[in-house]
């Protein structure tokens, strides 16, 4: 049996953010992860150039039964922290939009990151170990493995959440919580895209692949940040982010036009060139083709614009600011980038990211009930809540 001063279970942003940290105070250092790789996620991050932090971070960006939990770990290691990091291992990256940071080249060079910093402190990484048991014990912790026996004087619990199971994602976070009495906030897919009911997937099925600048409200949260059109349903930038704050059964507010006030420019339009068809007026916002299959779904009939009376005009408008969709449910796991929901970090110390009942044991990452939205948040969490907890093992 070996002992070491720390185990981290997990080799993702957080285990190895964590190990690279407590390596740098001296500390020995084991991380543990029953994949064949190490960060999986980090790889197909970004579409494969990860998007490794955000500039403008701050605690508003994560949701979290508690709030002001993330404030702490968000101070003691910030976004410029890493980014400085980043600049030290001389990887080129840009600001995609709304601060987003992406590497310029390939996530490859994240991973190559952490496991050069976790070399230059010697901890050591193992690779295709299951865990099979993890017990409190007189000196810390102990481990039973498929690679052999344990003990160590603090536990990092980095296994992430339940997102991407073909990525390596278990459970095993939320039953080791569980088996040490902290309470698991309900899970669920988030960052995800949705489906739709079948009445709508036919009438729309015409625009999968199209993307179209929009806004997505629901629960009195908005995202203005473009939508995309699948043929499951509806993805992009602003469906992902609203996915987060969406309840099954909860409609959606599409605004398909959020940069400019439709009414007002066909009433205009209608003044100007009445002869004119409402479709092609509607094509200088659309693709045609997008134009036909939404006023087909919306039952709004094409005609010249001098023919439309009364309050006509306003309906179509209305259609298009303030689409009431119902969507069917999300993805689910299988696609989404996040979970909702976890280990409940009332139950932690959100200086340390220690068990507030068992010292010793740390949760770091997004195995925490702690979801980023979209756009480096949530790898930025990883590596501030594993800095902490890799100052305190
Ligand atoms: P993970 O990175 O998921 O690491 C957990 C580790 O634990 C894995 O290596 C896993 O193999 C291991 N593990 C799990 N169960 C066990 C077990 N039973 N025994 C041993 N080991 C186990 N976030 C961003 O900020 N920017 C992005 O660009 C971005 N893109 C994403 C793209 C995709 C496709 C996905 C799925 C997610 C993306 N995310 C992104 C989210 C981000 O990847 C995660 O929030 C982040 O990786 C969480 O870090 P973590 O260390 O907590 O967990």
């Amino acid at each position: 049996m070996q002992h070491k001063d720390v185990i981290i279970i997990g080799a993702g942003a957080a285990g190895l953010f964590c190990a690279a940290t407590a390596g740098q105070r001296g500390k020995e250092v084991l991380v543990l992860d029953h994949a064949k790789k190490v960060g999986r996620k980090i790889l197909m991050s970004g579409g494969g150039r990860c998007n490794f932090t955000n500039m403008y971070t701050s605690h508003e960006n994560f949701i979290c039964n508690n709030p002001h939990f993330v404030k702490s770990a968000l101070s003691q290691y910030t976004q410029w922290d890493f980014i400085d990091l980043v600049n030290r291992h001389n990887i080129a990256y840009h600001e995609k939009t709304l601060g987003q940071l992406f590497c310029d080249d390939s996530a490859k060079q994240i991973v190559k990151l952490l496991m050069d910093e976790c070399a230059a402190v010697s901890a050591q990484v193992k690779t295709n170990c299951e865990i099979l048991t993890v017990t409190k014990s007189s000196t810390g912790y102990h481990l039973k493995t498929s690679q052999g026996e344990y003990t160590c004087t603090s536990l990092v619990i980095a296994t992430g959440g339940l997102s991407m199971p073909k990525l390596g994602a278990t459970p095993f976070g939320y039953q080791i919580a569980e088996q040490f009495g902290i309470p698991v906030t309900p899970t669920r897919a988030a960052l995800v895209p949705f489906t739709l009911h079948e009445h709508d997937k036919v009438l729309l099925a015409e625009l999968s692949g199209v993307s179209v600048q929009a806004s997505a409200e629901c629960n009195n949260t908005i995202f203005n940040e473009g939508i995309l059109f699948t043929h499951r349903g509806m993805s992009g930038p602003a469906v992902l982010q609203i996915s987060s704050y969406w309840q099954a059964g909860q409609r959606v507010a599409i605004n398909l036009l959020p940069q400019h006030d439709m009414l007002a420019y066909l009433h205009q339009a209608q003044t100007e060139q009445p002869n004119t068809l409402l479709s092609t007026v509607l094509s200088e916002f659309y693709a045609k083709r997008m134009v036909q299959t939404l006023l087909t779904y919306f039952k709004i009939e094409n005609k010249p614009l001098k023919q439309y009376q009364g309050k006509q005009l306003d309906n179509v408008a209305q259609q298009f600011h303030a689409w009431d969709l119902q969507p069917n449910g999300t993805e689910g796991y299988r696609t989404a980038e996040v979970t909702l929901g976890g280990a409940d970090t009332d139950y932690f110390s959100s200086k340390t990211m220690e068990a507030k009942a068992h010292p010793g044991l740390f949760f770091i990452g997004e195995v925490l009930d702690v979801t980023g939205w979209l756009g480096g948040y949530n790898f930025q969490w990883a590596w501030s809540s594993g800095y902490v907890a890799g100052m305190s093992v």
